[in-house]
């Protein structure tokens, strides 16, 4: 049986820090005396912890509400069984507080925390991308962290959900990140990214230009537009995510594996106005999307896949020139991302398969997914 499916949706949210900041820093101190004692006595046994105690915490914190307390006691044990007492966990203040369905509820978009005195309620602002995980997934847990650089506090909650039935008929698709298309497909589909160049264009302008005046007010601006700018490339990544793992008809998914080569293949060029982050995200929200979908992703070997004639195979340098792939063996022409692409689907498909060609392996796809399973 498959695990079920996990994800964790952060959302910046308004409580207010008199009620909040106080809490937090008395489940610390509860959170610190469970690892002391359990230090003390060796054990990290609830039930005799809770005799220790939870008597003694109530009377110096009477407003925390025994469910935290009891939380705080759990996570404390579970902290220092988890280092076999070799090591003083230890919680600050202001360090997030874990909520779960005892001390946490969510109906639709209204979460209900508790706290000091009677429960907060709030409505969660959630973005566009996380609306189906937060309406349709069961909901598990939840932690509440505080910024204190921007006074601001999170919430993380954490869903799951059965995963769906794995596709097993459908083709394999090889996909190219390239440096003038955000993707591009080995069936020749073509994710632009001419607006999303314009844009980081427009942020590296800026950028420089703050980092030239060097004051402090510059400085704190360049932060504030390195968080748009993460903000704008987390979208597009959504965006063009999305579109992807939707695709009808396709079973698998077949990815570069980019750690390492990056810097050899793209240039110098590419690094600067596409961090290694936003290809990391790209996969990641690739593949968390089509697992949802019950489809898979795959990553193959990148090496030579920019160079190689993915119609006879040579390999040859000065085969690629920017965008375009002409090979100086066969005469054969394309799109370089789209000969690429093609070369990451086939070479997955022929390292899966011993025999037959490329189509004939396309079409046994079960047999792939077993392989790979
Ligand atoms: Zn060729």
């Amino acid at each position: 049986m498959l695990a079920n499916m996990k994800r964790t949706v952060s959302i910046p949210v308004n409580l207010p820090r008199e009620r909040f900041l106080p809490l937090m820093g008395f489940c610390a101190d509860i959170f610190n005396q469970h690892v002391d004692w359990a230090l003390k006595t060796r054990t990290y046994n609830k039930t005799k912890a809770h005799r220790a105690l939870y008597a003694d915490l109530r009377g110096q914190y009477p407003d925390v509400p025994s469910a935290l307390v009891q939380t705080m006691r759990d996570n404390a044990l579970e902290a220092v069984k988890a280092t076999k007492f070799q090591r003083t966990p230890r919680k600050k203040p202001t360090s997030g507080l874990r909520y779960d369905k005892r001390t946490m509820t969510l109906r639709g978009h209204q979460l209900t925390l508790s706290c000091l005195g009677k429960r907060e309620k709030l409505i969660l602002n959630v973005p566009e991308y996380f609306r189906e995980i937060v309406e349709t997934w069961e909901f598990c847990a939840a932690t509440v962290t505080y910024s204190k650089q921007s006074q601001q506090f999170w919430v993380r909650l954490v869903f799951e959900s059965q995963p769906p039935p794995t596709v097993t008929q459908g083709k394999v698709l090889g996909i190219d990140r390239g440096l003038y298309h955000i993707a591009v497909t080995s069936d020749g589909q073509f994710f632009s990214s001419r607006q999303v160049r314009a844009t980081q264009r427009r942020y590296l302008h800026n950028r420089k230009t703050l980092q030239q005046k060097g004051t402090r007010s510059a400085k704190r601006r360049l932060r504030a537009m390195s968080g748009r700018e993460k903000r704008f490339m987390r979208d597009v990544n959504h965006c063009v995510t999305k579109k992807l793992a939707n695709l009808t008809g396709v079973a698998l998914f077949v990815l570069e594996d980019l750690s390492g080569i990056r810097q050899k293949r793209r240039g110098k060029k590419m690094n600067k106005w596409l961090g290694s982050w936003s290809f990391h995200q790209q996969d990641l929200f690739l593949a968390y999307k089509a697992e949802a979908l019950g489809k898979r992703v795959v990553f193959g070997d990148p090496r030579y896949t920019s160079q190689k004639c993915n119609v006879c195979k040579q390999i040859r340098k000065t085969n690629r020139t920017k965008s375009r792939f002409h090979c100086r063996n066969c005469g054969h022409r394309d799109h370089s991302d789209g000969n690429a692409a093609k070369n990451h689907r086939d070479d997955y498909i022929l390292s899966t398969t011993s025999m037959g060609t490329v189509e004939q392996a396309a079409v046994n796809l079960p047999d792939v997914t077993a392989l790979a399973g």
